[in-house]
């Protein structure tokens, strides 16, 4: 299971299971990347 997504702007984002990492790494985008969205194949296909 994939809980860790590092994103290019340098932030550590994680989650306790993949529906919780998608959830985390959306909000950090919509916050910090406004106008970037990432659906939830992509999202886990950069998450370790
Ligand atoms: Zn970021």
């Amino acid at each position: 299971m994939k809980t860790r997504l590092s994103c290019p702007c340098g932030t550590a984002l994680s989650g306790a299971d993949e529906d919780e990492l998608v959830a985390v790494v959306q909000e950090h985008l919509r916050v910090e990347h406004e106008g970037r969205e990432y659906d939830r194949d992509m999202i886990l296909m950069m998450a370790t």
